[in-house]
């Protein structure tokens, strides 16, 4: 039967299942390998509410980090194809670096850094929840002039009827990402 072998310590992995996925898990290290496809979907179910824009928003909003030297030098090999697994940031700047082969073959996590990942989508979900708040109950206080969210305000039956964002219609949704773009100027 073929096996994968840890791209960190050379171990058999075993095969496993995190929240219904397929995984390989390394029960010597703990270390991760998780196909693409199959962290994405990991991801997704978390983040399915959000719309590409508005994650894209939200990332930009996060301090850009930088990779930690330690984690570029680090030699981990692809169980797949033998070739280096480069380190990247996740989500850019979530500070969480992971490996991944540049073939596609997979993702390999650390023990504790799909939590993390994890952690992270839900702080981001979080901090988007919080700004909508704001720009539904006050645009204007943000900004230095008030002038600057003068048309991208709600109207009182706008803002009655705005709970929860991912319930607003389209045209709030473009509204609040416009102030978003102002924010982030
Ligand atoms: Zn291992
Ligand atoms: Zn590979």
């Amino acid at each position: 039967m073929y096996e994968t072998q840890c791209p960190q310590c050379k171990a058999a992995m075993i095969r496993d299942e995190y929240e219904g996925v397929e995984i390989e898990r390394c029960e010597k290290c703990g270390g991760l390998w998780i196909t693409q496809p199959n962290l994405t979907m990991i991801i997704r179910r978390r983040i399915e509410r959000f719309t590409p824009e508005v994650i894209a928003q939200a990332r930009k909003m996060v301090r850009e980090r930088k990779m930690p030297d330690t984690e570029s030098a680090r030699l981990l090999l692809c169980p797949d194809c033998g070739k280096k697994l480069p380190a990247f940031l996740y989500n850019y700047s979530s500070g969480i670096v992971l490996n991944r082969c540049a073939q596609g073959h997979g993702v390999f996590l650390d023990p504790g850094e799909l939590e993390l990942v994890q952690a992270h989508t839900e702080l981001l979900e979080a901090a988007m929840d919080g700004l909508f708040t704001t720009y539904v109950e006050n645009p204007a206080a943000v900004f230095d002039s008030p002038a600057k969210a003068e048309n991208i305000a709600l109207t009182p039956a706008e803002r009655e009827a705005a709970a929860d964002w991912r319930e607003t219609p389209p045209s709030v949704k473009e509204r609040f990402l416009s102030w978003l773009d102002k924010l982030l100027d």
